[in-house]
């Protein structure tokens, strides 16, 4: 069969056997980066400091990469619960970044007919997974301000009883913290399992790991991510222990690398380095706010995170005038309705604030 007549029988058969729902959808698109200046994905931009690059060469070295990792990965548990200061008697799930725990959460719920409930905009990938995982996807909007409708969300659950609530704390992509009291009720009036994904924990003035006892249906997801190690690609969940032993089924035995493994507990056996970074981020994006707020025609939002939401006149105008001054955003124009004409720029290192506040100013006059 020549290479055609393969391709076409191929293209008859993805037809007939791939869902339609995933046939409609894009793949999840990374735009190219090299040589620009990436404040689009709300990494950390500083790199490790010396002495903890030593010992992450160091320990890399010694792994045995002809075995599997430690299918549990205690040690790796141990040492982010230390450093990272998980409560002891709660469970913990690691995965190969937070998005696959958004998986495993979300497939280990979808029972048929099943909804899953999340406010919008909030972070993709909460409906993605209904979708891969055939659930229900129920989008409470956010109000202009991108605070929670609380009547509209408690309505919503009341109605739909989700087995499954998301709620990112700060939230992505506004980056405003939800109000705590807001997100008791919901906790309080859920029937399902409340997830409140605080991948930008480091950058906030609240969390609700503290209050995992209390409620029995809170799951905290975190990553390392937004703190210096988005390449290693690792998240973790905490929750009743009787929540993560299920869980814990639907996760591929060997889910975090042993590289991964290594690397965690050389990076974090000292976590000084995180908290510092994360002080420098948050000085970083407070000149950025107020710089950014002085420029014609912008609004800049409230901000827990490592990163601004800034409406500008026009989003695509300046997106596009970033992006031939070589510095990479985020355009959320055309994204939901409430992002109208809005830009998502991480904090990056002063030098890189610098350049993207001088380009901004010539694109926003
Ligand atoms: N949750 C939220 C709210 C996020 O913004 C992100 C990253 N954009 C993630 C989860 C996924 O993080 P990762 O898979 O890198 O751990």
């Amino acid at each position: 069969m020549n290479d055609r007549v393969a391709g076409l029988a191929a293209a008859d058969r993805v037809a007939r056997l791939v869902r339609p729902e995933i046939r409609a959808l894009s793949a999840y698109a990374v735009p190219r980066a090299e040589g620009m200046i990436k404040l689009d994905a709300m990494e950390n931009p500083y790199p490790l400091p010396a002495a903890v690059r030593a010992r992450l060469d160091a320990a890399l070295s010694r792994v045995a990469v002809n075995r599997y990792p430690d299918a549990g990965a205690d040690a790796a548990k141990a040492a982010l619960a230390c450093a990272l200061r998980i409560p002891e008697d709660h469970g913990v799930l690691l995965g190969n970044g937070s998005d696959e725990l958004i998986q495993i959460i979300t497939s280990a719920l979808a029972r048929p007919g099943a909804a899953m409930l999340a406010p919008e905009p909030s972070f993709v990938m909460y409906r993605m997974n209904a979708l891969y995982a055939g659930m229900r996807f129920v989008g409470v909007p956010l109000e202009r301000d991108f605070s929670l409708d609380l009547p509209a969300t408690l309505a919503a659950v009341e109605r739909e009883q989700p087995a499954l609530v998301f709620l990112a704390y700060p939230n992505n992509p506004t980056g405003n913290l939800f109000a705590a009291r807001d997100v008791e009720a919901i906790l309080r009036a859920s029937p399902g399992l409340v997830v409140v994904d605080e991948a930008y924990y480091a950058f906030a003035e609240a969390s609700f790991m503290a209050r995992v006892p209390e409620h029995p249906n809170l799951l905290i997801l975190r990553t390392v991510s937004k703190v210096g190690m988005a390449g290693m690609r690792l998240g973790y969940a905490v929750a009743a222990p009787e929540w993560i032993a299920e869980l814990n089924k639907v996760r591929a035995p060997y889910n975090v690398n042993a590289l991964t493994q290594a690397a965690v507990v050389a990076l974090l056996s000292d976590a000084g380095w995180i908290a510092e970074q994360a002080a420098a981020i948050r000085a970083e994006r407070g000149r950025l706010e107020s710089a950014l707020a002085r420029l014609p025609g912008t609004t800049v939002f409230p901000t827990q995170t490592n990163f601004a939401l800034v409406r500008v006149a026009d989003a695509n105008a300046v997106f596009e005038g970033l992006k031939a001054r070589r510095i990479l955003i985020k355009n959320l124009h055309g994204w939901h309705p409430l992002l109208a004409n809005c830009l998502r720029i991480t904090v990056g290192t002063p030098e890189e604030n610098t350049l993207l506040l001088a380009a901004c100013t010539e694109l926003c006059r």
